[in-house]
């Protein structure tokens, strides 16, 4: 019986990652959305064109499980995902009802169902479906991040998900994995080396240093989950005395984050940074947060609504705009680094701030995603997550020799 891969998003793009795998069962793996699409609409997945036995879900993040919720209109199906991926979702689930209300296609009520038929999974378990074997591994993206490993008919394919292989302050990095058949892969920055960690957070304690001496501040907009924690940790870590203000969901994810020490690295050091930070609550909060120089991380990480706005209109002008993810073009945050200004409420405002930026991907980069290929040495390589496709196929192909396959949207692969 053959193994195959029905492609329903993340395919020739970033965002809405949703596949089935289908071998003698039918497992759905991931089912997100793409926050950002065509004319700054979101993007669902295709429809599902079949029955499913399972839903299984590589992390929180909203482009791989922001469309799960909407499985609850017509399903019954179980979804597996670690307890730190669940709660997550939970809350951000939640968020994005409160912001997108009536354009999401799910309702209240599908949400909640969607909570009551989660099953906990965990790194290392193993768990049988019909005759098909699968395994969960840490992936090193976020907290409760997992690549998917399936067995069946004597084949092991590997869906990485969204991974890293770098130690960071909060994961040790995903494990390379030997002799897979097929390998389903985070590509997103195939073209792309980003500088070591030790690199990125040494120009962030610099910037800081520079930008406190000088009488500013530094605001970093970061998105809520995975990247606010890391800055909680690193800032703390180069400068024990400097005020850290966390604004946005922050908070809460860093709680959940706390709640789930077995799932990041150095859990008491993460504490001891978190409970050393101002989480703002109110506009007087916030007020207090520009009062002085200080350390500013707040939502959203691509300045699309969430409080970092408003920040930007009273920090004083020794102050610094520190980026250190991903902006997608037309967003205020490429606005902000590429034209200097951004939009609020329909005005067009100038920031007259220096800009900064710091890769602190939490993703592969090209070497760790060669090497995660070599390792797995597989007959076949599907390219997923990634704004440069096909470019990536046409060279796994000519300069290294793998059956590489970039799927379009709506394709099914052989595997
Ligand atoms: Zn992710
Ligand atoms: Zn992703």
């Amino acid at each position: 019986m053959d193994i195959k891969l029905h492609c329903f998003g993340a395919s020739n793009e970033v965002g809405r990652s949703a596949f089935i795998l289908k071998t003698d069962k039918s497992v759905l793996i991931d089912y997100g959305i793409k926050l950002f699409g065509k004319d700054g609409k979101p993007e669902y997945p295709l429809d599902l064109d079949q029955r499913i036995d399972a839903a299984l879900l590589s992390h929180a993040h909203l482009d791989h499980s922001g469309f799960i919720p909407n499985l609850y209109k017509f399903s019954k199906v179980r979804w597996y995902a670690t307890p730190p991926t669940r709660e997550l979702c939970e809350l951000l689930w939640k968020d994005s009802m409160k912001i997108m209300g009536d354009e999401l296609p799910y309702r209240i009520n599908h949400f909640n169902r969607a909570l009551k038929y989660w099953t906990p999974v965990m790194y290392g378990q193993n768990m049988r479906m019909g005759q098909t074997d699968f395994r969960f591994l840490d992936a090193g993206h976020i907290a409760g991040s997992m690549m998917i490993e399936a067995q069946f008919n004597r084949k092991k394919i590997i869906y990485t998900g969204d991974f890293k292989m770098e130690e960071t302050r909060l994961h040790k990095g995903a494990r390379p994995i030997e002799d897979a058949n097929a390998v389903i892969i985070d590509s997103t920055y195939a073209k792309k080396e980003h500088p070591s960690r030790k690199e990125a957070e040494k120009k962030i304690a610099d910037e800081i240093s520079e930008t406190l001496k000088a009488g500013g501040s530094i605001l970093f907009p970061a998105f809520s989950l995975g990247r606010t924690q890391e800055l909680i940790r690193i800032v703390r870590a180069y400068h024990k005395d400097v005020d850290i203000f966390v604004d946005g969901m922050g908070r809460a994810m860093c709680e959940i984050y706390m709640k789930y020490p077995r799932y990041i690295k150095e859990p008491n050091e993460f504490r001891a940074a978190v409970r050393s930070s101002y989480f703002v609550r109110g506009p007087n909060d916030r007020k207090k947060a520009t009062r002085d120089p200080a350390v500013i991380i707040s939502s959203a990480g691509m300045m699309e609504g969430g409080p970092v706005l408003g920040y930007l209109m009273n920090l004083n002008s020794q102050s610094r705009i520190v980026f250190t993810g991903y902006v997608v073009e037309g967003t205020n945050g490429w606005k902000l680094q590429n034209e200097g200004y951004v939009t609020i409420e329909g005005q067009d405002m100038d920031v007259d701030l220096p800009i900064e930026n710091v890769d602190l991907s939490a993703h592969a980069g090209r070497s760790d995603i060669l090497n995660f290929i070599k390792w797995a040495n597989p007959d076949k390589v599907v390219i997923v997550h990634s704004d440069a496709a096909k470019d990536f196929e046409r060279e796994l192909k000519e300069d290294f020799g793998y059956d590489a396959v970039a799927p379009e949207i709506g394709d099914t692969i052989n595997l």
